[in-house]
């Protein structure tokens, strides 16, 4: 049931196809990013030269820059740095935008992924996808094409640590990009955490339980919805 009350969103469809929450349109590609030194605590780091700490650091890290507008068309391998943030650091659905947080009896969280050959997902797993509701969940395993025609996996999870970062790694003299735009950073690597330009938050799945059933979980997350609203 969708309505402006429930945590579950309308998703957004482009030309049919349904887009998820954290897909990067073409009127958001990422700007030159006016990266320098500068002083922080514990000495310097990666920072930008105009930066204003609480739009462009998060977790002690500076963000990647870019327009959040959802404008032009979906570029459907492309994630936007700042929705993926936002969705994973408050648990919003990666495919709808609403919370999954108080949308099951058991307060675990819903975690989907691409999985070829039935891999499931595993207990101390990192991961920069963000959850999804269990109906969210069974739109993407019938429209997203990577999930349908090569498999998914899909668990309960009961506690998600933020773990650190990935995102392009530069040169602390000569700001020169040392790494691929997603080398995995964690901020218990005090050194390499300071010269990182974030583009996504990763986290750590703990507690996790294997689910097969989307159909199942989607009825309870239904029943859960309509009994606090
Ligand atoms: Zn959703």
């Amino acid at each position: 049931m969708t309505t402006a009350t429930s945590p579950i969103r309308p998703v957004r469809y482009w030309n049919g196809r349904p887009v998820p929450f954290i897909t990067a349109w073409t009127k958001e590609a990422t700007p030159p990013q006016p990266i320098d030194v500068i002083k922080g605590h514990g000495g310097d780091g990666l920072g930008f030269r105009d930066e204003v700490a609480h739009i462009d650091r998060h977790y002690g890290v500076p963000w990647v820059r870019m327009p959040a507008v959802r404008g032009g068309r979906p570029d459907f391998v492309v994630v936007h740095a700042l929705r993926q943030r936002m969705a994973m650091s408050r648990l919003l659905c990666q495919v709808c935008g609403g919370p999954t947080v108080g949308t099951r009896a058991d307060d675990r969280t819903l975690f989907l992924a691409g999985s070829s050959g039935g891999r499931p997902i595993t207990a101390g797993e990192r991961t920069m996808s963000p959850p999804v509701h269990a109906v969210c969940a069974r739109l993407a395993v019938q429209e997203c094409p990577p999930l349908r025609d090569r498999g998914w996996a899909a668990a309960l999870v009961g506690y998600t640590p933020v773990w650190g970062v990935a995102g392009p790694v530069f040169h602390p003299h000569t700001l020169e990009q040392l790494t691929n735009d997603l080398c995995h950073v964690p901020f218990s690597d005090t050194r390499r955490i300071r010269w990182v330009l974030a583009t996504r938050l990763v986290i750590t799945l703990e507690d996790v339980t294997p689910v097969t059933d989307l159909d199942a979980l989607a009825d309870e997350e239904t029943a859960v919805i309509r009994a606090v609203r």
